[in-house]
């Protein structure tokens, strides 16, 4: 079973390609003011760390442009100047060697300022991102429309902004569609690959925090990614910027397109269970941290913790290693057979001492020429941006 990715071409973010077959992009965003360079340089240091491969940046005055052009000088990491308003800094940060721009066609509407930015990121190599957000659409708010009118206008608005690049034959083009209801950003999202092929860079706008963020970003993201559309993805929380990142990479994983680490597969519990499989858990958890090469050689590989012996020995069988618990002994297993009956209040650390034994490496899923996803032959050509 496998996620058929739509075709999107190829797009330029520095040294990233989004798009054309390569891996789902995760994005990060520094929340610091820009300007502060010693407090931005941390939060970019932290995402790389937490696993962003490209940052956003807001770019709002002369300060933060000064920042972002010294930041870009030292990044590791492709870098995307946010711009609203003013087309003077996103001519800036081009200059400054942004990886790319994002602008707002709801308040970047001077054609001239426009073609002036254009030709620039063409000549820089630099990609731009065209971010079209329910909440700001061109005119400003009007009568209140039903949420399907809302995702045909915003498809409107990218397409009628796209003309403007495509007429300077501008094609290095990343989209995004966000609105902060759902439903709103699967058929805008949707609609829009019904019709072009530039990479959509996914996320639901304003999400909030906590669970409730975290679910509706996963229903939203997670069914376009699983319809296999969208190249790039962010997730919103009003929270940590290493959390969205953190959040982004479990949805990828969730849905089998990319492994970062490894997974746990555990049961709720419910009256069979006669041992304490939190504390198993927990034991289990720790013990993985602190194995040598956590994360990324264990990326992908499934880890059961299971309760007793009704769905436990078929989860921990299914899985590359599991115990399931049950009297006074549980059972290890290891690639599907049973290797030790170990006693209860040593599971955690046989499944531990087995694992290291196992020597895996990490279950490659990068590419999308690679297991899961297949792309389907493209049609090639800078005539294919527009689906006919
Ligand atoms: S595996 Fe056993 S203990 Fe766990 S939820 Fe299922 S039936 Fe209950």
């Amino acid at each position: 079973m496998s996620i058929k990715s739509t075709v999107a071409r190829p797009v330029r973010i520095g040294r990233l390609t989004v798009g054309g077959g390569a891996p789902v992009r995760v994005q990060g965003m520094t929340k610091t003011r820009t300007a502060d360079l010693k407090a931005t340089r941390l939060e970019l240091e932290a995402l790389a760390a937490a696993g962003a491969e490209l940052v956003r940046l807001a770019v709002k005055d002369e300060e933060d442009l000064a920042a972002f052009a010294r930041l870009k000088s030292i990044s590791r990491l492709p870098l995307v100047a946010d711009i609203h308003f003013r087309g003077d800094l996103a001519l800036g940060a081009l200059a400054a060697g942004a990886d790319k721009v994002r602008l707002n066609p709801g308040n970047l509407d001077d054609p001239v300022r426009l073609a002036e930015i254009i030709r620039l990121a063409r000549r820089k190599g630099a990609a731009i991102r065209i971010g079209v957000n329910s909440g700001s659409l061109p005119g400003g708010p009007g009568e209140p429309v039903s949420g399907l009118e809302t995702a045909r206008l915003m498809v409107r608005t990218a397409a009628a902004y796209l003309e403007n690049f495509e007429t300077l034959d501008f094609h290095n083009l990343v989209v995004s569609l966000k609105s902060s209801s759902v439903p709103v950003t699967l058929a805008a999202n949707r609609l829009f690959r019904r019709h072009f092929d530039y990479p959509l860079h996914l996320g639901v706008t304003e999400a909030g925090r906590g669970g409730p963020a975290l679910v509706k970003s996963s229903i939203g993201i997670g069914a376009l990614l699983a319809d296999g559309i969208g190249e790039t993805l962010r997730v919103s929380l009003s929270g940590p910027a290493v959390e969205e990142v953190a959040a982004g990479r479990w949805i990828l994983q969730a849905l089998e397109l990319r492994n970062f680490q490894p997974e746990l597969i555990s049961c709720p519990t419910c009256g069979r269970c006669r041992s304490d499989l939190f504390s198993i858990l927990d034991r289990v958890e720790d013990g993985l941290k602190r194995l040598p090469g956590y994360p990324e050689r264990y990326a992908g590989f499934k880890v059961a913790v299971m309760g007793c012996e009704v769905n436990g020995p078929g989860e921990a069988a299914a899985a590359d290693i599991g115990v399931a618990c049950g009297g006074k002994r549980g059972l290890l297993f290891r690639k599907g057979r049973v290797v030790e009956r170990p006693p209860a209040a040593g599971l955690a650390e046989a499944l531990l001492a087995e694992l290291s034994r196992l020597n895996p490496g990490p279950v490659k899923r990068e590419s999308n020429g690679d297991h899961p996803i297949k792309t389907k032959p493209k049609r090639g050509g800078t005539s294919n941006r527009r689906r006919k």
